[in-house]
């Protein structure tokens, strides 16, 4: 497989995330679409940004479990910053095009139509202030 358009290791020798064409994605990734340990589906392609340390991890657990810190909520005031990738374009959704999402049947990635987990949308309240599960 080749990709022309895949940025090289120059951009830095510490490349922890699995995703070449994004920013740095923490956490115990399984594969290069940010699908993780605990979430493996071909659905589960989106990280979540936390507000505490500015870093993507694949799930609530993963930043549970690697951060070594408490994770923080986004708050409401915040909700126009960019919070969600998509593992397969590195697209970032802002808190409220994410959470917009979550009123859709069959969630996607807005930009390359990529299917996303609707099962997440139980799971809003822990990364997102004011976001309720349902
Ligand atoms: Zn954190
Ligand atoms: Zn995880
Ligand atoms: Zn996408």
């Amino acid at each position: 497989m080749t990709d022309g358009a895949g940025r090289t290791a120059a951009d830095g020798p510490n490349v922890d995330g699995p995703n070449a064409n994004g920013p740095t994605v923490y956490g115990p990734t399984i594969d290069a679409q940010t699908r993780c340990i605990h979430y493996g589906t071909v659905l589960d392609v989106v990280a979540m940004r936390f507000h505490c340390c500015d870093r993507y991890y694949p799930c609530h657990l993963c930043h549970e479990e690697t951060a070594g810190h408490p994770a923080e909520l986004w708050p409401v005031a915040e909700r126009s910053s960019p919070a969600v990738l998509c593992g397969v374009c590195a697209h970032e959704l802002s808190v409220d095009e994410y959470l917009a999402l979550h009123d859709v049947e069959s969630p996607c990635c807005p930009a390359c139509g990529a299917g996303f987990n609707a099962g997440c949308r139980l799971h809003a309240h822990l990364y997102f202030e004011g976001a309720h599960p349902g």
